[in-house]
């Protein structure tokens, strides 16, 4: 069957930002793809990345996550970001998947081949060992022959005022001090944006970044490419007369005869319904209005003068015309909440 909602990933505009941000942070990148690679597709991002040279590995958020990345065989390692259960740690160590430590009981249930990243909390507060701990972490992994990396995430590197963030760097550094050999990371997209090189890492690891967004205030610092294009497919085109109302609830009524297309994309399918009556859409080159309720599966366009048919595709946000960062707005949510929140009734293709 026909897909209904198209997210169009460019390989170029990928491999473009990550080009970018390898350079700006003057080390090669642990590429984030957690949450279906922030809704891009898990697999078509792993298979246009993989193969860059600024990409050291890939850095997932669940176990299920890391043993489909592990399965691609990509050559690239992959590291689990959050902390694996003991009965899923062999699985793991098996296919080669890097795993976090952060306390002394998943110390204990590390199998003794797996190569660990250990995890300290200098600041976020959700994961970790504390410094002092992790110091003690860290030299028990290393005796053993285990520990290949270590790292922290920060909490506000995507503010204005990077001064959290580089209390928390010199935290880390002061453990990273102690084992000069293994690998190490820190920054996220906000991290490698503000600061570019850290003294002494190895690895940054910019997710939404990468997917060409950036906060406001660093914007300019980067010309970074969104990497997605949703499209959605025009079921039918009709015309509301002047005085009728359209979608649910009456809340938009015709002020004259409209023409309208029946876009057969909606919240289902993780466009923000909270974007009603705000949001528009990208039609031959022009924004059109989204008219009245968004609703499940569906939602009218305002096409009026235009020569729209059943089975074009109207491009609800890309590089050109509408940001996503716009929609976003227009839902009341952030550029991650978007692109995560994107369904998987979406298909993904390479373009
Ligand atoms: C999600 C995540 C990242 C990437 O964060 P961005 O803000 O998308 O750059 C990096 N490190 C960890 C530990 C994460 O959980």
């Amino acid at each position: 069957m026909l897909p209904r909602a198209v997210a169009t990933i460019s390989a170029a505009a990928l491999s473009h930002n990550l080009r970018l941000l390898s350079g700006r942070a003057g080390v090669p990148l642990i590429l984030p793809v957690k949450a279906n690679a922030y809704g891009h597709g898990l697999e078509e991002v792993v298979q246009i990345a993989a193969p860059l040279p600024e990409v050291w590995g890939f850095a997932v958020a669940l176990p299920q996550e890391a043993v489909t990345v592990a399965r691609l065989n990509t050559g690239k390692p992959v590291l689990l970001l959050t902390p694996a259960a003991p009965e899923e740690m062999a699985e793991l160590a098996r296919l080669g998947v890097r795993i976090p430590i952060g306390t002394a009981a998943e110390l204990a249930a590390l199998p003794p081949e797996a190569k660990a990243h250990l995890k300290v909390d200098t600041g976020m507060n959700r994961l970790g060992a504390r410094p002092a701990e992790a110091l003690d972490l860290g030299r028990e992994l290393a005796r053993r022959g285990q520990l290949e990396g270590l790292y922290t995430h920060f909490a506000s590197a995507d503010e204005p005022d990077p001064s959290g963030a580089l209390r928390q760097f010199e935290a880390f550094l002061a453990v990273r001090r102690h084992f000069p050999d293994a690998l190490a990371h820190a920054s996220n997209g906000g991290g490698v944006l503000s600061f570019g090189p850290l003294d002494s890492m190895t690895m940054a690891r910019p997710g939404l970044a990468s997917y060409g967004y950036a906060p406001e205030h660093l914007s300019g610092v980067l010309d970074l490419q969104p990497v997605m294009t949703l499209q959605g497919r025009v079921g039918a085109v009709h015309t509301a007369l002047a005085g009728e109302q359209v979608s649910y609830s009456g809340l938009w009524t015709a002020p004259r005869d409209t023409r309208v297309a029946t876009v057969q994309v909606g919240y289902a399918d993780g466009y923000p319904r909270s974007a009603t009556l705000q949001a528009q859409v990208w039609v031959q080159g022009e924004r059109r209005t989204v008219l009245g309720r968004i609703c499940m599966d569906q939602m009218m366009v305002d096409v009026t003068g235009l020569d729209v048919n059943p089975g074009d595709y109207l491009t609800l946000w890309g590089p050109q015309g509408i940001h996503p960062g716009e929609v976003a707005r227009w839902g009341g949510v952030v550029e991650y909440e978007l692109l995560t929140g994107l369904s998987a009734r979406v298909a993904r293709q390479v373009g």
